[in-house]
């Protein structure tokens, strides 16, 4: 028997960037509704929404009939528009991306193409083009510069999200991580207490734990999360000079990841990374800390199949990105990427973060969009990997279309 019992129309598990924006399309849409986002840690930021790169993608990388494709461009405007309102530290510089292989050359192509279609802003540079902008890319097969992208301070996006929340008089119940949900019954048992919650409809944004609250509804039995390790180096202070906004490796297409980049972010200092390590559990953010078995005996089967079957050549990536648990071999990385830099001149950091990559069972093989499914009274927004951050006011509005609050 709980001690404790709330009623609300709308219930948000997660408030990472997704919660967050969710509840604020929630409170202009219905602005007399009762709205709680319930939170298992007792802060903003813990996971992937405060442990992010920070870049605000232009939209280039994503095929022009998927998810991302059409939240991001309208994600990251509005985003450098929300900045801007609120004072939010944001820099439009723009990215360069470098191609130093014949076939990095085709790939950039295809890049353009895309550019085109999703209607992005990008040009063809040869290597002395890209070098007005980088002095120190190497670009020996050319690259490709999208002015679009900017870097902004996330955390204090979720800070100024969650002060105009509050001042809407939206709940936030912290230290409240939800243990079991009745669909039937519309009620969720969270927090140290078990209380209990009642919802309208419930949004499901919990981020690398979104799967396992799906399948109270009976949804999602097709995913299994692969968590990836996204460890990050700086580029020493008095060697920094050398990156000026953004440079990128052109990516597997066949792969959602990005490779390792140079940022220069917000606060002037140039991050290296992240890498794409498979993590032992939803939260291993040390080399073995947080490791729950339940989860490592799950990672470990994901990896076997993953390995076995070598769909979309998982087997090169997991042996490329562990060596980078090594400086050297992360160094290679980000030398391949410009001059003038060795792996001295790289210091540790202590930004990692954790993607919540799911892999569909079914096909083996990693997913590569959103993921957005419906009951009656939930939405469950899974997969919510890169660019969720610079997508999630425009993904809000798709998320909140046709709730039910009764
Ligand atoms: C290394 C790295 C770099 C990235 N770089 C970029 C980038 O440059 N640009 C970009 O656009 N995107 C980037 N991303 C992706 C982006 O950060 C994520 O897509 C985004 O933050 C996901 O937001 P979220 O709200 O779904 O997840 P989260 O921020 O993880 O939020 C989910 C919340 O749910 C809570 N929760 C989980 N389980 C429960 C439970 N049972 N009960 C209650 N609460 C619960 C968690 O504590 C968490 O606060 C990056 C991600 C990583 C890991």
């Amino acid at each position: 028997m709980s001690l404790y019992s709330y009623n609300y129309d709308f219930i948000i598990v997660g408030a990472g960037i997704v919660g967050l924006t969710v509840a604020n399309r929630l409170t202009a849409l219905y602005p007399d509704a009762s709205i709680a986002l319930l939170e298992k840690e007792p802060s903003l930021g813990v996971h992937a929404s405060g442990r992010n790169s920070g870049v605000l993608h232009s939209g280039i990388y994503y095929g022009s009939d998927t998810l991302k494709a059409s939240m991001c461009t309208e994600g990251a405007q509005r985003m450098v528009a929300f900045a801007k309102e609120n004072s939010i530290a944001c820099h439009q510089l723009g990215k360069i991306i470098v191609a130093t292989s014949e076939q990095e050359e085709t790939s950039l192509k295809k890049l353009l193409e895309n550019a085109k279609k999703n209607k992005i802003q990008a040009f063809h540079l040869n290597e002395a083009e890209v070098q007005k902008y980088e002095p120190y890319a190497k670009a020996p097969f050319g690259g490709v510069y999208c002015p679009s992208t900017a870097v902004i301070d996330s955390k204090a996006v979720l800070n100024v999200l969650y002060q105009y929340l509050l001042s809407k008089k939206v709940v936030f119940h912290f230290n409240c991580s939800v243990a079991s949900i009745e669909s039937q019954s519309k009620k969720i048992w969270a927090g140290k207490g078990q209380a209990i919650y009642s919802y309208g409809h419930l949004f499901n944004c919990a981020g690398t734990s979104a799967v396992q609250l799906a399948r109270y509804f009976g949804l999602a039995n097709e995913y299994e999360l692969l968590p990836f390790k996204g460890l990050y180096y700086k580029i020493k202070a008095e060697k920094d000079y050398i990156v000026r906004s953004n440079i990128y490796p052109v990516p597997d297409p066949a792969l959602p990841f990005l490779g390792v980049h140079l940022t220069r972010i917000v606060s002037g200092e140039v991050y290296v990374g992240p890498t794409v390590i498979p993590a032992f559990g939803q939260e291993n953010y040390g080399l073995l800390s947080n490791i729950r078995l339940k989860e490592l005996m799950l990672v470990l089967r994901c990896l076997t199949m993953m390995m076995v079957t070598n769909q979309q050549n998982f087997r090169k990536l997991v042996s490329s990105e562990m060596k980078k648990y090594l400086k050297p071999y992360f160094a290679k990385a980000a030398c391949k990427l410009i001059h003038n830099l060795s792996s001295v001149d790289l210091v540790s950091s202590n930004k990692v973060g954790i993607r919540p990559q799911l892999i569909n069972m079914k096909t083996k093989k990693l997913e590569m969009d959103f993921i957005l499914k419906s009951r009656e009274h939930s939405t469950h927004v899974l997969n919510a990997i890169s660019p969720a951050f610079t997508s999630s006011l425009a993904f809000a509005d798709l998320i909140v279309e046709n709730v039910e609050r009764a």
